[in-house]
């Protein structure tokens, strides 16, 4: 009988992890009962050791479907250097070394045969016939998103997975995904004909990566300071197309920068090469399309940037998903601007195909929300996907800084019509110049006569530059693409000019001195010099081993060691990621290296610091959104029904439709105004300042009489209470 405590036991020994992440533990358990899995975890949160711990567990070969070849190569790689008989099977190699492979396959030497779906069910089955001569154990099926249409990453080879549970009834499937939507997960379990499937879900939420968006405004600037401060790391930025992906790979390049490009267009083998040298290492950024990503399993990318907007919310998450996969800090930055949403509009346009164009202008709008809005980007994220996130994060921008918000209605107006005046021909910079009376020499004659001049002295040139940017980013004003970014009016902004639509716009951004949240392995400071050191050697045994470096130890496991400085092997083991095979193949080399680095500094061992858990809390199970009831109303109330028609058609009441749409106007997506009438708002605002409602609504609700009705007190309520934090 297999036992979870062996399991425990494997994952010491092979993997030199603690304990079990999220749910793996059950997972595992499930698949050693001989039961069918599907496994949803977000990129990072450790879906190969569901399958690879089994893998060890059973007697026979656990077969692992993969749909890339790099892929397949890199965890074979990492599997050997834990000391793990593994292979791949694919088209590139020679007949020899497929033969290789088989016989060890007959003689059950391998724990892991990783393949592509076409090579184990294509070729009128010839492989698939050949393996029940062998002892398999276990099917893992990687990426199965793969399988459906509705998924982002369709594969039609994945489709011959359905045959699979024919040829193998009694071997158990495990389907691993980290793609999160319900009708890829229906598709996943109708395709792939698994048995009585048990379901595990886990928390979306990606714990340990910031989330930054910031205006695209100066950005080259902006983005060179930050690779400046980032030197050391590696990193992806995003661009929307093959040209500026060449373009700005070169501009870093000629800066100093270890860049290099990489997209569809390009020759396989300059791509190969490219993102080789990025698993090494050898380059430190790579500028991609997002073609770019899939293949990659690289552990320590530290941050991920778009350069321009994503086309919607699935793709965002998943790109920047590609960072920190070992669960230390990493950043995404997104740089936004209302031009890229009106760029990409175009985009969308799919011809004769209004459905479909409906669908993609509706996803890129809620892109441009998330942007726009000022809720906590994770929240706003882990709602997309229909889990429930507190209104604070603690680790995003909206979350680390402190936004106020005023009228800006008539700063707007005059700043637009200093733009009509200026017949739309000037960028930002004249534009303030002449708000603000400037009496330089660049200012025409003519333009001084005009009547907003001088109009906006009272405010900075500094502030008025930032309000101009963020009604660009707002939609209040255009911008004209190229290489003079002049000023242009739009339909919004003729209705501000008109006084049809009110400007809200942020006074004062103040960043709070530092994320509030930090990682449990920041408690306790590192050796900054010895790190570097520890990387050194790391690099010669990734070279010598012709593997990553990430391969021979994660970021994660050298950040340990340079912060609880083992001083023997027994040390050494209480570290994550050192197993017995490790231990054996590169503990002295590092034991040695940190002993010299605590002699000369008379530094003692830590490692009673250590305390087993890698992140503060991890957050298992997702919560899912009640039923997405809410979500059902938000559509109605979109769709231009009022609250009282939702709640006759649905058959609920009044304080549970408002209840619903409360929660959407904190995540921005309906507007205060929209739900509940501005006069009231004034008057509940007004009681709720008097009052407070540290003990409840309820003293508000009797001071306003029955006119107000408890939803309507709350969603004000929470709405400025979200606002004063
Ligand atoms: P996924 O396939 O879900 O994207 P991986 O399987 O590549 O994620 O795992 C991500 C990282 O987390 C890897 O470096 C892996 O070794 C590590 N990891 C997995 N399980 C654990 C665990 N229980 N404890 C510590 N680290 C783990
Ligand atoms: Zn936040």
């Amino acid at each position: 009988m297999y036992t979870t405590d062996k399991a425990k036991t494997i994952l010491k020994q092979y993997f030199g992890y603690d304990s079990f992440r999220h749910n793996q533990e059950a997972i595992i358990q499930n698949v050693i009962q001989g039961n069918d899995g599907l496994v949803l975890m977000p990129t990072g949160g450790g879906k190969s050791v569901c399958y690879q711990v089994p893998a060890l567990l059973f007697d026979g070969v656990t077969i692992v479907v993969s749909p890339l070849i790099a892929l397949m190569k890199d965890q074979v790689d990492a599997l050997r250097v834990n000391g793990i008989e593994a292979a791949f099977l694919n088209s590139t190699q020679s007949n020899a070394e497929q033969n290789l492979i088989i016989s060890k396959l007959q003689s059950n030497q391998l724990k892991l045969l990783y393949i592509a779906p076409e090579r184990l069910l294509g070729e009128g089955s010839m492989f698939i016939n050949t393996l029940k001569r062998f002892a398999v154990s276990l099917f893992a099926i990687d990426e199965a998103h793969c399988i459906s249409q509705w998924g982002h990453d369709f594969r039609p080879e994945y489709l011959q997975l359905g045959e699979l549970k024919k040829h193998f009834p009694n071997v158990p499937v495990i389907a691993l995904t980290a793609t999160a939507d319900k009708l890829t997960e229906k598709d996943i379990l109708d395709k792939l004909q698994l048995h009585q499937p048990k379901v595990f879900e886990n928390s979306f939420n990606r714990e340990n990566i910031f989330y930054f968006i910031k205006p695209k405004y100066n950005y080259h600037f902006e983005l060179t300071q930050y690779l400046r401060q980032h030197k050391e790391d590696s990193g992806i930025i995003y661009c929307l197309s093959r040209a500026s992906t060449e373009a700005l790979a070169a501009k870093l390049a000629e800066d100093g920068f270890s860049a290099a490009a990489y997209h569809a267009g390009l020759e396989r083998n300059i791509r190969e090469e490219t993102q080789n040298k990025f698993l090494r290492d050898e380059v430190k950024i790579i500028v991609a399309t997002i073609a770019f990503g899939m293949g990659i399993n690289k552990s320590n990318v530290r941050f991920v940037i778009h350069a321009d907007l994503p086309k919607n919310m699935e793709g965002y998450y998943q790109e920047t998903g590609r960072a920190g996969r070992d669960g230390l800090k990493s950043e995404a930055i997104l740089f936004y601007s209302a031009g890229d949403v009106m760029k990409l509009k175009h985009f969308a346009q799919v011809e004769n195909n209004p459905e479909q164009t409906a669908v993609l202008l509706k996803k890129l709008n809620q892109m441009a929300n998330f942007c726009e809005s000022s809720t906590c980007r994770r929240k706003y994220l882990l709602n997309y996907f229909g889990e429930e996130h507190p209104d604070y994060c603690g680790s995003c921008d909206i979350c680390l800084s402190n936004y106020e918000k005023f009228d800006a209605t008539e700063l707007a107006q005059k700043a637009l019509s200093a733009v009509a005046r200026l017949n739309e021909s000037f960028g930002i910079n004249y534009v303030v110049d002449i708000l603000r009376g400037s009496a330089s020499e660049k200012i025409k004659e003519a333009h001084k006569q005009i009547k907003t001049y001088g109009s906006g002295k009272d405010t900075s040139k500094e502030l008025w530059i930032r309000y101009i940017r963020d009604m660009v980013s707002l939609g209040y004003l255009s911008q004209a693409d190229g290489l003079y970014p002049v000023l242009k009016l739009n339909d919004k902004s003729w209705r501000v000019l008109k006084g049809e639509e009110k400007v809200m716009l942020v006074k004062t951004i103040t960043y709070k001195k530092e994320a509030e949240k930090t990682l449990a392995e920041e408690a306790v400071p590192h050796e900054e010099d010895l790190l570097q050191q520890l990387k050194q050697l790391r690099l010669q045994f990734a070279i010598d081993e012709n593997v990553p470096a990430y391969v021979v130890l994660s970021d994660a496991s050298l950040l340990e060691l340079a912060s609880y400085l083992p001083q023997n092997e027994n040390e050494l083991l209480q570290v994550s990621g050192f197993g017995s095979v490790k231990l054996a193949r590169y503990g002295k080399a590092f034991l040695k290296a940190i002993g010299e680095y605590c002699k000369t500094r008379q530094l003692s061992g830590r490692i009673h610091l250590r305390k087993p858990k890698r992140l503060k809390k991890e957050s298992a199970e997702r919560i899912t959104l009640k039923g997405s009831t809410d979500r059902v109303s938000l559509d109605l109330f979109l769709s231009g029904k009022s609250v009282q028609e939702i709640a006759v058609e649905r058959k609920l009441s009044i304080g549970t439709v408002e209840n619903h749409l409360a929660g959407f106007v904190n995540s921005g997506e309906i507007s205060l105004e929209s739900l509940i009438p501005k006069s009231k708002i004034e008057i509940i605002k007004s009681k709720y300042e008097e009052l407070g409602a540290e003990l409840g609504i309820k003293p508000i609700k009797e001071a306003l009489g029955d006119d107000y009705s408890y939803g309507e007190i709350r969603t004000v309520v929470n709405y400025y209470r979200f606002w004063d934090k």
